[in-house]
């Protein structure tokens, strides 16, 4: 399919990432005073649905769901909804349509707020690059892969209070830290700071019991960017033997706008190759995973911003339905909200890491930055942005910038 063309003109380029082929739904502030409402990304421009809807313009199942800051309430109900209003809005906004700009708000002049009331957040370890890398780090080459890891799409339970929106700030940790050769812990600010570049996918439909990965992959109502921001050095003393805890409770930073699979439809494709034969509950019944470019880029405080590792979501060797599956087989209820972070995502070559961890291998090969620049771990200062797109023929179906900035520790938060 080629670039479907819109009457905002801005949506008409080949470099867009908010074509109409894309119509991703986020939640923004006008900063007016008025509350924040829900719109739909087109060029750089946002559709006002709470306007459209209050207008008689967009209508979904005949009560309002868009006059709340939050796509919690269109999400549950269900995937005709869903289709519904993506026709809806391709019918107002396609060239053809009647021009309503007064709908239309610049997103420069806007705040992107959370799109979603995150239910729960469950992180996976799904990319096999990273879990290789980090494991042959840890326990050498001979032991890289754990046992289970092409038999299981393992993952922890995390805490959704700890998931911001791009461009919120993040402080430095404080956390027990404790060197291979210390005898004892100590109380500090974390000294290896890191991202996680990862694929997050949003329930849109609750469950009760087991699923099968096709049901999984109906329930699955979007996908966005997703920064795990990680203390490396906290997560290498408590991890063991519970995983990790505090390393990973500072914050999550996800894309604000939601690209819904609909929108990811023509970049389906198959997950790689199996190594060992998966139990037939976990299999694939067709294409599951996407063909997505990854990039993360680093820009030290008022200084230019390095690109510093290219891959793509396809190199992820479990979907986030297979994850979603395997998350459902205990009996364990999913609901509308709940946010899964699919694992770094780090490919074969060397500037395809999706963590400074990789990247540096573990500090002991810094990267260098444009401007002169080395880093081993974030340093405050530091912004780090997300950014993705899938590229179709003409076109692209992006996810806007998924950024923050690392800013320092509190002074001793136990000091007396
Ligand atoms: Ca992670």
């Amino acid at each position: 399919m080629p670039l479907q063309k819109s009457w905002v003109e801005s949506a008409n380029t080949a470099e867009t990432d908010f074509p109409l082929n894309n119509l991703p739904y986020g939640v923004f502030d006008a900063g007016d005073g008025t509350m924040p409402r829900c719109g739909v990304a087109i060029g750089d421009m946002i559709f006002d649905l709470c306007k459209a809807e209050s207008n008689g313009l967009v209508e979904i199942g005949g009560a309002a769901v868009f006059d709340v800051p939050s796509w919690n309430n269109f999400m549950e109900l269900g995937p005709e909804a869903w289709a519904d209003l993506r026709r809806q809005l391709t019918d107002l906004l396609g060239e053809g349509a009647e021009p309503r700009s007064d709908y239309l708000v610049s997103q420069a002049d806007v705040t992107m707020i959370m799109p979603i009331t995150v239910a729960e957040y469950t992180d996976f370890y799904a990319g096999r690059h990273h879990a290789t890398n980090v494991g042959t780090m840890f326990r050498g080459a001979e032991n890289a892969l754990p046992p289970n890891w092409l038999s299981i799409p393992i993952g922890y339970n995390g805490r959704a209070s700890s998931v911001v929106v791009s461009g919120t700030e993040v402080r430095r940790p404080w956390g027990q830290l404790k060197g291979p050769d210390e005898a004892l812990p100590r109380f500090e600010p974390c000294k290896r700071f890191d991202l996680e570049l990862e694929f997050g996918a949003i329930v849109g439909q609750p469950s009760e019991g087991p699923v099968t990965v096709e049901e999984a992959d109906d329930m699955i109502f979007g996908y966005v960017l997703l920064n795990d921001w990680s203390a490396r050095d906290i997560q290498a003393w408590e991890y063991q033997p519970l995983g990790p805890f505090q390393a990973k409770a500072t914050a999550t930073t996800i894309s604000p706008w939601i690209v819904t699979k609909a929108a990811l439809e023509p970049f389906r494709t198959s997950t790689p190759e199996r190594e060992r034969e998966l139990l037939p509950y976990l299999q694939e019944p067709r294409a599951m995973n996407y063909d997505v470019n990854l990039e993360v880029a680093l820009a030290p405080e008022n200084l230019v911003e390095t690109v510093i590792a290219r891959t793509n979501v396809k190199e992820l060797y479990y979907s986030a339905a297979q994850q979603l599956t395997h998350h459902t087989t205990s009996g364990c209820p999913m609901q509308v909200g709940d946010l899964l972070g699919s694992g770094t995502i780090s490919g074969t070559e060397k500037d395809s890491r999706g963590s400074l961890l990789e990247l540096s291998w573990s500090g002991k090969e810094p990267i260098a930055l444009d401007g002169g620049e080395t880093r081993s771990f974030l340093e405050d200062g530091d912004t780090l942005t997300l950014r993705g797109g899938a590229q179709g023929d003409g076109y692209r179906v992006g996810f806007g910038d998924c950024t923050g900035k690392v800013i320092a520790a509190l002074a001793d938060p136990f000091a007396r």
